[in-house]
């Protein structure tokens, strides 16, 4: 089942952008501090124009957990979320594996499948450049 959020005028680039399997943020276009989702001005210079800049793909783990409980039909349980970080910075709530193989501060990639973004253990073929 496909989990339709709210969008906005402000959120629509972000969510076209799943739709085609890329992960974007916003950024600031006066300063280019990187905004985390939903900021309507930057904390950094009060600018108002943000740009949206497609991410690496990569993140540190925050947190995670799993819900053995549905509050939604769109989420039955059980159903693990992850909150993560950017490499280029932001933070975002995440779908997860149940099982994901990774630990609290650990590297994850970042998949976009089916309009949502999913964290999953690196792999070989992964940069481990993330913060
Ligand atoms: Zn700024």
């Amino acid at each position: 089942m496909h989990y339709a959020p709210p969008i906005d005028d402000w959120s629509a680039p972000f969510h076209a952008a799943l739709e085609r399997g890329e992960l974007l943020y916003p950024a600031c276009t006066a300063c280019r501090h990187a905004l985390p989702y939903g900021a309507r001005c930057c904390p950094t210079c009060g600018g108002t124009a943000i740009a949206w800049r497609r991410s690496g793909g990569l993140a540190r783990l925050c947190a995670r957990v799993v819900y053995r409980r549905s509050f939604a039909a769109a989420f039955p349980a059980p159903y693990a979320v992850a909150q993560v970080q950017l490499s280029e910075g932001p933070r975002l709530p995440v779908r997860c594996p149940l099982e994901l193989a990774a630990n609290t501060g650990d590297t994850v990639r970042l998949d976009v499948r089916d309009g949502a973004v999913i964290a999953m253990p690196l792999t070989d073929g992964d940069t481990h450049a993330a913060a």
